[in-house]
């Protein structure tokens, strides 16, 4: 019997690449969009702790089991910030350029090889809004963060997110294969393969 869960979040591009990873699962994978879900505020301490707080809402609202996740950029010379507060790390209205501005200011000066960073990830997954044994999984994409933007890809920090092994950006990255390589396509992979152990 085909089950439907609710993605909680508003970005199409994640419900495109959470229905293409979950293809094989005899899921339908619906939008929060379609059930009128206000984002809740995320007020946790990690990013699995937001990730539980927007699924457990969206689980409430649709009375549907719910994938959420919740990622941020780590920058070693900013003792980890933006991390869980990347999206607003420039202001409560800030959009990505003007977080990509803060960052290249705040890491003025510092030589590439002082620049290290990464993204990271966590994917829960709740049956109901109580669900006291969630699946979690967590992932991390370590890189550099550049001297300048490149790319027109992706979105956020990846014009200045320098992927580890290579010289090109997020942003220069065809979007198949960030989504493959990225922490949130990791976390998302181990998410399912976590999922279809326990029957889903
Ligand atoms: P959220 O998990 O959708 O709340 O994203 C948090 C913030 O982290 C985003 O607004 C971006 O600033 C940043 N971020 C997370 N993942 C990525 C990514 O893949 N590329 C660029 N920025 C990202």
């Amino acid at each position: 019997m085909t089950r439907r869960i609710v993605l909680a979040t508003g970005n199409a591009g994640k419900l495109r690449e959470m229905r293409a990873i979950l293809a094989g699962h005899d899921l339908v994978v619906l939008a929060q969009s379609e059930f009128g879900i206000v984002p809740p505020i995320e007020d946790g301490d990690s990013f699995i702790a937001n990730a539980l707080i927007k699924a457990r809402h969206a689980a409430a609202t649709a009375g549907l089991p719910a994938i959420a996740d919740d990622s941020g950029l780590e920058v070693d010379a900013l003792g980890g910030r933006p991390g869980l507060h990347s999206a607003r790390y420039a202001g409560p209205q800030a959009d990505a350029r003007a977080n990509n501005v803060k960052l290249l200011a705040e890491l003025a000066d510092l030589p590439l090889v002082a620049r290290s960073a990464r993204f990271r990830c966590a994917m829960v997954f709740v049956r109901d809004a109580d669900d006291v044994a969630p699946i979690i999984a967590e992932a991390s994409w370590p890189g550099r963060i550049a001297l300048e933007p490149r790319g027109a890809g992706g979105f956020g920090f990846d014009p200045l997110f320098i992927v580890e092994g290579g010289d090109r950006t997020a942003a220069e990255m065809p979007e198949a294969e960030k989504n493959r390589v990225s922490h949130r396509g990791q976390a998302l992979m181990a998410l399912a393969a976590a999922m279809r152990e326990v029957g889903w």
